[in-house]
């Protein structure tokens, strides 16, 4: 896994909620393959710590903070990259938040923070990634972090699977959008099953979600940081408003 192989080189790659979790795997994998990593957040200490880690890096490493609802902060994000690096090739749009309630329990304010997060957030950053990658020759890979609440229902996860579901849609409707319009902007969506991070330790009873995973085992934020490296990554060229699912068979049942 640490061997350098270069499937990332020349890239110039933005991740959001890049100081841990998901985002940070994804940060070291692409570092790892040769791309110019921005990595961005609100969380600025552990950001900084990411950006610390990969300072060797030969490609580059920018470290931005970025609250993903605010529409300004991504103007000013999206200029600063084109000023140090000159282009941007891929958007991973990974920054969420997940909340419980069923929809007795969820109140109308929670369910649009929640939404204002993971959903508005994808939103502002497909467009502006859009925008940046027409400047660049009109090239680029968007990739927006849905889950597996994007494909299959939960009664507690009320809002998180409405955001997760409408992500699946949305990049679905930005890919045909760009691909009939004859661009190579690809855009599309990772569905992680139970991943082991921060969010999966918010969860009262860990055993109990082991037994929905036929795997019998929660995933490495590596595994997720693999398939954000072949979207990324000109393999996947012939890719586009499709979902790449992995979940440990999770969504098989
Ligand atoms: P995490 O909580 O470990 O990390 C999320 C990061 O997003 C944090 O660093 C946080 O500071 C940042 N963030 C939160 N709000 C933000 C905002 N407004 N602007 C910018 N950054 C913000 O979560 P994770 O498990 O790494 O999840 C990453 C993504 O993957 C999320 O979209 C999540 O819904 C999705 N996902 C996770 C799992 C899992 O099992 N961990 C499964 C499916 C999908």
């Amino acid at each position: 896994m640490e061997s350098k192989m270069n499937r990332l080189e020349n890239k110039v790659a933005l991740i959001t909620g890049a100081a841990k979790g998901l985002g940070e795997a994804i940060a070291r994998g692409y570092s790892r393959e040769g791309s110019a990593v921005v990595i961005s957040d609100i969380d600025l200490d552990n950001l900084k710590k990411v950006e610390q880690d990969l300072s060797e890096s030969d490609a580059g490493i920018l470290a931005l903070g970025l609250d993903v609802t605010q529409e300004e902060q991504w103007k000013e994000v999206i200029n600063t990259i084109i000023e140090r690096f000159g282009r941007l090739d891929i958007v991973v749009n990974n920054a969420g938040i997940g909340t419980h309630g069923n929809i007795e329990t969820t109140s109308f304010d929670g369910w649009k923070k929640l939404l204002n997060i993971n959903l508005d957030g994808v939103f502002l950053g497909t467009k502006y990634g859009v925008e940046a990658m027409a400047m660049n020759g009109n090239k680029g890979s968007i990739i927006n972090m849905s889950s597996i609440a994007g494909i299959v229902g939960d009664p507690e996860l009320l809002a998180y699977s409405a955001s997760k579901g409408a992500i699946r849609l949305f990049s679905k409707s930005a890919a045909l959008h760009l691909a009939k319009n004859k661009t190579g902007i690809r855009v599309n969506t990772i569905h992680p099953g139970y991943m082991n991070t921060d969010l999966i330790q918010l969860v009262p009873d860990p055993d109990e979600m082991l037994k929905a995973v036929p795997m019998d085992t929660f995933g490495d934020p590596d595994m997720i940081a693999q398939g954000a490296i072949y979207l990324g990554s000109d393999e996947s060229a012939f890719t586009t408003g499709s979902e790449l699912v992995i979940d440990g068979g999770y969504t098989a049942q």
